[in-house]
């Protein structure tokens, strides 16, 4: 704890007088543009790799990067998101799965978690892309594990197009939606493209979405 209070000392100190200005904006309002969904991995640092300032990014943190389907029992990722979408109008939703996964590298090695039974619930969460890996050869089991990854941010694209506010932004042109993996080892970010098909290097390709607000696409 000594490191989190220095830290904090810190910020108070350096940081917070540096932004005075800024957090007397947000005291009493937001308007984060960006809902970012990712791992809750210590070495994933949404603001760190977007370089983002405060109020500009709400986000969802869970082991695995996950968005349970909606369902008639609604938890807390699916409030956060409908907060997000109905209520601050975030016009992009990233979901940012991360290279070495702990929870994507369990369920790609089907590990047994008898002694983990939240984790291994939650996990099913990311069955859809757990059976579309099994069915496909890799090379080496770092590369199933990549493979996974990338394969769990594509299933939970799909997952988060059953909220009806995604839907409901996604029907009025207001939303669009993008798939990451960002590699802890080389700062990088490879970005799904709008078939689903390929990841690309967002350094490259900046304007890869993989599904794009029905305004985007009537512009493009
Ligand atoms: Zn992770």
């Amino acid at each position: 704890m000594k490191a989190l209070i220095d830290g904090f000392l810190k910020f108070q100190s350096e940081a917070f007088p540096q932004r005075s200005d800024l957090f007397k904006h947000l005291a009493t309002t937001q308007h984060p543009g960006t809902l970012f969904i990712t791992c809750s991995d210590s070495r994933v640092v949404p603001e760190l790799l977007t370089q983002q300032e405060p109020g500009e990014m709400f986000v969802v943190r869970n082991a695995g990067n996950i968005v349970p389907s909606y369902s008639p029992h609604p938890g807390g990722v699916s409030a956060t998101v409908e907060y997000a979408v109905a209520v601050l109008g975030v016009t992009d939703i990233v979901i940012c799965g991360h290279s070495d996964c702990g929870a994507m590298t369990a369920v790609a090695k089907c590990k047994c978690m008898d002694h983990l039974p939240a984790v291994a619930g939650w996990l099913q969460h990311a069955e859809s892309a757990k059976v579309i890996n099994e069915s496909r050869s890799h090379a080496s089991e770092a590369a199933k594990v990549s493979s996974m990854v990338r394969e769990n941010v594509i299933a939970q694209l799909a997952n988060i197009q059953t909220h009806p506010s995604v839907r409901l932004a996604q029907e009025k042109g207001l939303l669009s939606l993008h798939g990451w993996v960002y590699d802890i080892e080389t700062g990088s970010v490879d970005a799904l493209d709008a078939d689903h098909r390929s990841f690309k290097p967002l350094a490259k390709h900046p304007d890869t979405c993989a599904v794009q607000s029905r305004i985007g696409k009537a512009a493009a």
